[in-house]
């Protein structure tokens, strides 16, 4: 080399920021740079000769020799130590963290080695840093999200209180509706109970009262027919008087659950004879009650009692609420289980607004006010048969007349 490019070449030796350090093939330092002698700690050309193994940490030292040959052999350019973190050693003993350039070259028929370094502790140091403050920012990540979370679980669990709080409330305020309703409904049976009271009983007592005025009148012998005749006015009329106080006091037998039903066997045609018999004396002008047919074989063990009232109720109501001419139709099955009682006008019928209250106790169809009766019936006999197991229903059109059914089991429970 000329002199001139040996100055240029010192100059820019030593001119570059990195450490240069240049080692023959036997690992002996021929030259450092005066920026790898401050990062070393050593004065300058102190390196000079020696073993590069002195700038390398004590526990890499015993793998290197192996690295470095291999490298000699291929002598290609490249990075050092890719995929690990390297250290160099300072002179009292300290390592710090580097990045090393290795470039090989030929001088004089020899092989050199170059070796660019930078240290990188200010660098490692700031990453490490950032990775603190990464793991910092990850645990107050983490923390936020747990306290999100909690405020969210703790605002659904409010929400579902808050759910159930307004269920809660809803529900008390339908039912204090429905009690406030049903007590209305209570007063107004109650009224009307009274009325209808008032109105049964004083027709038949006048009805009385007059049939016993008139039976003072006749006084001669043969006037006799006339005087049966009032006496049997009073007899109806006392009967019907006493089936009305029988119905109460039957109610309040049912609600005290005194009631104790007494079954036997017993043929359901000698209770359709009993309830025909005693309602063909109702019977108005016209009308006719058709006797089911083919029931001669039915037979029931039950209470013979409830059976009977229960019909004669439906066929004294049949009845009643139909004009001259028409016909009440009875018919009977009996399955397995069950016998089912039919009993079919073409009456008055019963107003679809009205249709859900009629086995309420006391209540009267509107179309029904002019007729005698009390709304007692029905309710009685529904009570009965839910008791032994049966059950009732209807079917009813306003002025083209209603059907009712009743089941009842074959063989009551023992
Ligand atoms: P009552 O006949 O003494 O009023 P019930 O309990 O037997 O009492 O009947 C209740 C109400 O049901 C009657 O007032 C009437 O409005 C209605 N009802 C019952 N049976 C019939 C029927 N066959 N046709 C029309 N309305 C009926």
């Amino acid at each position: 080399m000329f002199q001139k490019d040996q100055d240029i070449f010192n100059i820019l030796f030593e001119a570059v920021s990195e450490g240069v350090l240049v080692v023959d093939d036997k690992q002996k330092i021929v030259s450092t740079n005066a920026s790898f002698d401050t990062m070393f700690g050593y004065d300058s050309n102190e390196l000079i000769g020696g073993e590069l193994q002195t700038v390398i940490p004590k526990n890499y030292r015993p793998n290197h020799g192996k690295h470095f040959k291999g490298f000699l052999t291929k002598k290609e350019s490249r990075q050092m130590g890719q995929g690990r973190d390297l250290f160099g050693a300072r002179k009292n003993g300290t390592t710090f963290p580097v990045e090393v350039g290795l470039n090989p070259f030929e001088m004089y028929g020899e092989t050199f080695v170059m070796a660019m370094v930078i240290d990188i502790s200010v660098r490692k140091h700031h990453e490490l840093e950032i990775q603190q403050l990464n793991q910092e920012l990850e645990i107050k990540v983490k923390a936020r999200t747990k306290e999100l979370q909690k405020s969210v679980e703790d605002l659904k669990a409010l929400n579902t209180e808050l759910d159930e709080e307004v269920k809660k409330r809803i529900e008390a305020e339908q039912k204090i509706k429905s009690a406030l309703k049903r007590e209305k409904e209570l007063n107004e049976l109650k009224t009307k109970f009274l009325s209808l009271v008032s109105h049964e009983f004083k027709t038949p007592l006048s009805g009385i009262l007059t049939s016993t005025m008139l039976l003072s009148k006749y006084k001669l012998a043969e006037q006799q027919e006339k005087r049966d005749k009032h006496i049997k006015t009073i007899t109806d009329k006392v009967h019907y008087l006493n089936n009305i106080l029988n119905d109460f006091l039957s109610i309040e037998k049912l609600e005290k659950g005194k009631i104790n039903y007494k079954n036997n066997t017993f043929q359901v045609s000698k209770v359709v004879n009993e309830v025909i018999y005693s309602a063909n004396m109702l019977l108005k002008e016209g009308q006719k009650i058709h006797y089911p047919r083919d029931i001669d074989h039915i037979s029931l063990f039950q209470d013979e009692k409830i059976v009977e009232l229960t019909l004669s109720n439906l066929v004294h109501n049949a009845v009643k609420y139909s004009s001259e001419n028409s016909i009440v139709d009875i018919t009977i099955d009996q399955d397995d289980n069950f016998t089912t009682f039919t009993v079919e006008d073409n009456g008055i019928g019963i107003p679809k607004k009205d249709q859900k209250n009629i086995f309420n106790r006391y209540f009267r169809a509107e179309n029904a006010l002019l007729t005698q009766g009390t709304g007692i019936g029905l309710n009685i006999v529904k009570h009965h048969l839910e008791n032994l197991g049966g059950s009732i229903s209807f079917k009813s059109k306003e002025n083209k007349g209603s059907t009712f059914t009743f089941k009842i089991p074959n063989k009551a429970k023992q």
